[in-house]
């Protein structure tokens, strides 16, 4: 058992800083490159050393579950649906080891909870796509990179050729960075095999301007 002292983190919120260092680990990679998978095995792993763990998912990804993580091979652990990142810090005040699967999907606020939970002495494992369907950084997932102790990049596998697929391919008509969906509208897909229509091209030089 650590040590542990209450400190208060804003006017409304107290956490509990534990006296020993915290980390921040990302899991990021394509769509069906086992994000998911590896979060759950590093978080089963937390519980089999008894430490206590809770796993947060963002309100709008609840294509299998409200209240599970799922992976695309049928594993689940259960998590809290949250709002937004600051409902994850609200939630954690006991919590030694944070799981946040689907970490694309917040705002950049997630950036600033992770480090004050990390600060505070918790081991917190992130996953998300790392690209969006154009193959941009998806944010928040770059600047976690940066801020991460530790960063695994997971390949799935290119679904024409068999080789190491980091892309995720959209196979539906829309320009929205955000399209909830799975098999239906997304596939893995290596670099050479990856294609962005010209639209898509068009918003990402507006996008980068
Ligand atoms: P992610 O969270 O990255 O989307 P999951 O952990 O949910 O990935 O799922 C990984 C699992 O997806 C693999 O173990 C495999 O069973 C399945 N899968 C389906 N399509 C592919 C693919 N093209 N490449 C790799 N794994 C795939
Ligand atoms: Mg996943």
């Amino acid at each position: 058992m650590h040590s542990i002292i209450n400190i208060t983190m804003n006017e409304n919120l107290q956490i509990r800083t534990f006296k020993k260092t915290g980390h921040i680990e990302v899991i990021c990679g394509s769509m069906f490159s086992g994000k998911t998978e590896e979060l759950i095995r590093r978080i089963r792993r937390a519980e089999i050393a008894k430490q206590r763990v809770k796993v947060f998912k963002p309100k709008i990804d609840t294509r299998y579950s409200e209240f599970e993580i799922v992976s695309h091979n049928e594993q689940s652990y259960p998590s809290e649906v949250v709002n937004d990142a600051d409902e994850i810090l609200e939630k954690s005040f006991d919590v030694e080891v944070i799981g946040i699967d689907e970490a694309q999907f917040f705002e950049n606020n997630l950036i600033k909870v992770v480090q004050d939970l990390a600060d505070s002495g918790r081991r917190v494992i992130v996953a998300g796509l790392d690209q969006d369907y154009r193959a941009m950084p998806f944010e928040p997932i770059p600047q976690l990179l940066a801020i991460a102790e530790y960063i695994s990049k997971t390949l799935a596998v290119c679904v024409i050729c068999g080789a190491p697929a980091n892309r995720t391919q959209r196979n539906t008509q829309s320009s929205e960075q955000i399209l909830i969906g799975e098999k239906n509208h997304y596939e893995a897909r290596c670099r050479l095999h990856h294609v962005v229509s010209i639209e898509s091209k068009k918003d990402n030089l507006i996008l980068n301007k």
